[in-house]
């Protein structure tokens, strides 16, 4: 074996041990998230296309694999009102946790036998720091929701391999894409990833009760109906994802 594949062997392992236990944001999830990207980049044509680069679509696979370590099943607005270590961090700049995601993905990286970018030239190694950090940042639902507008006007005036901002964007939407991937699946897998995230909701929403607030609907066990919860996330967040992926599709 050659030390880049011994690299990749110790990054892998290294991700894995760094990913907690939450019942949904684990090792199986980021791994998901990443073959998903794979399989996006692969079936699309984007590289071939020249929307994305091949420095890109590295790092959007890094970012895939990483962009939820070390998540303990709560998100970002329990970070904020528990006071978390995380919050005091990071909350002056928002998304607290994917903050996190990114700086735990930066120490595996920089650990002795995991720098898998170590063989890239001054200039690929920055760019795809930072490329990693932006697509991390992207997989914040609120930041998703921020950039639809800009995601919407892309589409309209068509895809352009030579405007930098559609590599931007297009690597957002892949993240998303691949972030809310279970929703594409059949409905056992689909179903079974959902119970998942609902155990981990139901367990933050357990824990602001504790702390004597008072969850979101789809975190109190005593009030989510979880069908219609399921069927207003898909209307309102997965279905538009979709739709301006099949636009982008290259293929
Ligand atoms: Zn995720």
């Amino acid at each position: 074996k050659d030390s880049h594949s011994q690299n990749i062997q110790s990054t892998s392992h290294s991700i894995k041990f760094n990913s907690r236990s939450p019942a949904y944001h684990n090792w199986c999830h980021g791994f998901t998230v990443a073959h998903f990207a794979y399989l996006v980049l692969k079936n699309s044509r984007l590289l071939e296309a020249g929307v994305l680069s091949s420095l890109e679509a590295f790092a959007l696979l890094i970012a895939a694999m990483c962009h939820d370590l070390d998540h303990r099943g709560t998100n970002n607005s329990y970070q904020i009102s528990s006071n978390s270590v995380l919050a005091c961090l990071y909350s002056s700049e928002g998304s607290v946790m994917e903050r996190h995601h990114f700086a735990q993905s930066m120490c595996i990286l920089n650990t002795e036998g995991c720098n898998i970018l170590e063989n890239l030239g001054k200039t690929d190694y920055t760019r795809c720091l930072d490329l990693i950090r932006d697509n991390i940042l992207a997989t914040d639902l609120a930041h998703h929701l921020r950039i639809i507008p800009e995601m919407e006007a892309m589409v309209k005036e068509g895809l352009s391999p030579s405007n930098l901002e559609h590599h931007r964007l297009i690597s957002c939407l892949l993240m998303t894409s691949a972030d809310l991937g279970d929703q594409t699946k059949d409905w056992v897998n689909a179903k079974q990833c959902a119970k998942l995230v609902y155990t981990e909701f139901f367990t933050q929403g357990d824990l602001e009760k504790a702390m004597g607030n008072k969850p979101v609907e789809s975190m109190d066990r005593e009030k989510a109906f979880v069908p219609s919860l399921q069927i207003q996330f898909t209307d309102h967040i997965v279905l538009p994802v979709y739709k301006i992926l099949k636009v982008c599709d290259s293929s």
